[in-house]
């Protein structure tokens, strides 16, 4: 049964100068928690190429690739070659990610981190493709 009006006012008027519930986004920032998980970031020197972040991946949105660009082997104390630790790069597709970080969690080396990087829409699918070399 519909409210009569007379008794709705009362309501109305407290509510006109209560603060507000919503934010005023995006022109105001928006308020992040400690431990708010966003865009999951790489960092190429850390990185065996292990692929355990892969292999946890339940959205199947990370995929560790070797660099193009491969340093030259080293010459040891010996005079002999050595191979060069090898180099790989990272491609995170954020239209698959849910941000449950167990890539993160996984990684022995630390080469990924969380940040708090939310504002990830795009218009174009295509720019949800990182390649974070
Ligand atoms: S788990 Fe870490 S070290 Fe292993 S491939 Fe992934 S990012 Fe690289
Ligand atoms: S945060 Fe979760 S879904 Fe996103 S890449 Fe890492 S493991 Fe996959």
């Amino acid at each position: 049964m519909a409210k009569k009006p007379m008794r709705i006012l009362p309501e109305a008027a407290k509510n006109l100068f209560k603060k507000a519930a919503t934010s005023k986004y995006p022109f105001e920032k928006a308020k992040l928690y400690e431990g708010y998980r966003a865009r999951v970031v790489f960092e190429k020197e850390k990185c065996i190429g292990c692929k355990m972040c892969m292999r946890v991946c339940p959205a199947k949105a990370i995929e560790i690739i070797l660099a193009e660009n491969q340093p030259q082997p080293q010459t040891g104390p010996d005079g002999n070659p050595m191979p060069a630790k090898k180099l790989f790069d990272c491609i995170m597709n954020l239209d698959r990610c849910i941000y449950c970080v167990q890539c993160v969690e996984v990684c022995p080396k630390k080469a990924l981190a969380y940040t708090q990087d939310f504002e990830l829409a795009q218009l174009d699918r295509k720019k949800l493709k990182l390649h974070y070399k």
